[in-house]
């Protein structure tokens, strides 16, 4: 589904990803992991071009994202034509607060998709109740706890119908009760068959969930593999080192 090549990303002169290359498979839950500041996120948003690369590509079903092979920048247009097809869930759920639970999935399907308003709805309740979450609907996130507004966002992103979905450390802002709910709702629409790669401190979820997982430092991916390689048999020494850190 998608194939990122040699992604480059400097900030003030410092490079932070050095040609790190992605594959994910239809249906497969691929996760990263990695030290603090290893670029885990830097890449994952370079791959819906939150993040613009410096050089690298970027392909979503052969369809390059962000800059034409000549190295012209796409339009905002197309850019999020391109988004559209990739949901995003971020740290801190960014949802609407003015907003109820509803219109904050129905909206992307409305303004986005240009879907009628009740089908956008009648979408978003269904999206709403995917992720457990029927029962809160009319509230808004003040009033939801923080793995409800995660679960409203994920709703959101699934609202879309996206081709695949990108989590950036979706539970490390929640209170540690609160990270199971979420963890369940990932895996439950892993087994479901979503394609997703999954950026996370999480190694249980990892561990459990996880089809492929990749260990990256230093702006690299040093290893990738099925959890029981990476987890029981690492193969570089860096990896090695940082699961050790874990035990
Ligand atoms: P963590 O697990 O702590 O989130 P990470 O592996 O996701 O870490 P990144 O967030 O990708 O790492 O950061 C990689 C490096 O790039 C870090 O040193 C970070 O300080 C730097 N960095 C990230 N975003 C920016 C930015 N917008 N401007 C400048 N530096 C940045």
């Amino acid at each position: 589904v998608l194939q990122a090549t040699d992604v480059c990303k400097s900030f003030g002169g410092r490079q932070v990803l050095h040609d790190a290359a992605l594959t994910v498979a239809e249906g497969e839950t691929v996760v990263l992991i990695g030290p603090s500041g290893s670029g885990k996120t830097t890449f994952l948003r370079c791959l819906n071009w939150l993040e613009t690369p410096d050089s690298g590509r970027i392909r979503l079903r052969g369809d390059l994202i962000g800059r034409d092979v000549d190295g012209r920048e796409h339009s905002e247009a197309a850019l999020s034509r391109q988004r559209s097809r990739i949901g995003f869930v971020f740290q801190r759920f960014n949802l609407f607060a003015h907003q109820s639970a509803l219109d904050n999935v129905a909206m992307g399907p409305r303004r986005v998709l240009g879907i009628q308003a009740e089908e956008a709805r009648e979408r978003a309740r269904a999206e709403l109740a995917r992720v457990h979450m029927s029962q809160h609907i009319d509230k808004r996130p003040s009033q939801l706890s923080g793995g409800q507004q995660q679960r409203v966002a994920i709703a959101r992103a699934l609202a879309m119908r996206p081709e695949l979905i990108l989590f950036d450390e979706p539970t490390s802002a929640l209170d540690p009760e609160l990270v199971t709910e979420v963890v369940d709702v990932m895996r439950e629409l892993a087994v479901g068959g979503m394609t997703m790669v999954v950026v996370t401190h999480e190694m249980r979820f990892a561990r459990q969930t996880a089809d492929r997982v990749i260990f990256m430092d230093g702006g690299l991916v040093i290893e990738q593999g099925p959890p029981e390689q990476i987890f029981d048999a690492p193969q570089a020494e860096r990896t090695q080192r940082f699961l050790g850190h874990l035990h």
